[in-house]
């Protein structure tokens, strides 16, 4: 999307004369216009999400938010008296996000600036521009999906998740069981597409095979008989995961070929990869076909190459190989794999197509 600036994926917001009017220390009642409510809660259903920091007591300044009615909105709080660049990334860290998917909000310009010397690509904002954050293209995601209106829960559950699997005392695969995990693997839709859209977009924030393909590239495939699109979503007693994969398969005579397969850095830990491999090379054993999948190494995908090597795939030659279109780049290896039946999978339940049909 040429000439739209990139999208705010998490807004920070000061406390004292930004959110609420007035200093707390010195009004212990201070309130929350009511427009700047709107702006809250319209960010949060366009999946934005948001956090706070501010120069406070933490014990007295939470206690005031939760008064006022909105702690529900705000993930990793930061209240204190550490320097707001800190704080701020501190946040992305949390999040997994780029200090460049940051907003800042606060009336003082000394903590604007402060914040853009140390991490110049946060952008910051005045709070007399809080009512119109809304209308800025930068916070107006074109498509709002299911998953990003409940973005927000989605994390929330995910830090309930990972404190509950830190106190966990059995091993790990143990705990995945505890989690009653559903991966659902579906024939992707224009809709489903939407929802992989980061996956496939920003591939600097996932952990996947190293090849890209754009968002138009995998619509046009949608109704193409040589082809399947598959998305993959992931759900567990805490909630759900959201869209997590994206798969894209050209079915040849004798061989099925993975250009692509994209799995949320979010999911890497619950072994998501393999799972949906053991799942693909299942389904090829059934038809009687070999697998074909490109991989291009890059320094965030080591799990997924180890992912492909596990279940068996390797850089041997195969007469299969011969009838597949080249490689789109030269760095891009090409692995194989002669499918036997597989397993299902110990620590999820699966709800798959049959590629068969
Ligand atoms: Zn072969």
């Amino acid at each position: 999307m040429p000439n739209q600036p990139a999208l705010v994926k998490c807004l920070i917001w000061d406390l004292d004369n930004t959110l609420w009017q007035g200093t707390l220390l010195e009004d212990p009642e201070v309130q929350i216009p009511e427009g700047i409510r709107e702006v809250i809660s319209t960010l949060d259903s366009r999946g934005i999400l948001q956090s706070i920091s501010s120069k406070n007591d933490y014990d007295h300044a939470w206690e005031r938010i939760e008064k006022l009615g909105v702690a529900e909105y705000f993930v990793h709080p930061q209240v204190g008296w550490g320097r707001k660049s800190d704080a701020v990334v501190h946040i992305a860290q949390q999040l997994n996000f780029a200090v460049g998917t940051i907003a800042f909000i606060d009336d003082q310009a000394a903590e604007r600036a402060e914040v853009a010397f140390r991490a110049p690509e946060v952008r910051c904002y005045a709070a007399d521009q809080a009512l119109a954050l809304p209308g800025l293209a930068e916070f107006s995601p074109t498509v709002v999906t299911v998953d990003a209106r409940r973005r927000r829960q989605t994390y929330q559950a995910s830090f309930r998740r990972d404190a509950e699997r830190e106190s966990f005392p059995g091993a790990d695969e143990e705990f995945l069981r505890s989690l009653d995990l559903v991966m659902t693997i579906k024939r992707a839709d224009a809709e489903d597409l939407s929802r992989v859209e980061e996956l496939t977009l920003r591939t600097s924030q996932m952990n996947a095979t190293g090849v890209h393909y754009s968002d138009a590239e995998l619509r046009g495939l949608l109704d193409d008989p040589g082809h399947e699109v598959l998305t993959v979503s992931l759900s567990d007693r805490f909630g759900p995961h959201g869209a997590v994969g994206v798969l894209l398969l050209a079915n040849h005579p004798g061989i099925w070929h993975l250009k692509l397969l994209a799995t949320s850095c979010r999911v890497v830990s619950f072994g998501a990869g393999a799972v949906i491999l053991n799942w693909l090379i299942d389904q090829a054993a059934s038809a009687g076909v070999h697998l074909a999948a490109d991989f291009r190494p890059t320094d965030r995908n080591r799990m997924m190459d180890i992912a492909y090597r596990f279940a068996g795939f390797t850089d041997e030659p195969c007469p299969c190989l011969a009838g597949l279109e080249l490689a789109a780049a030269d760095d891009i290896q090409r692995l194989h794999l002669a499918a036997a039946p597989r397993a299902a999978p110990a620590t999820m339940q699966l709800i798959t197509p049959d590629l068969l049909k």
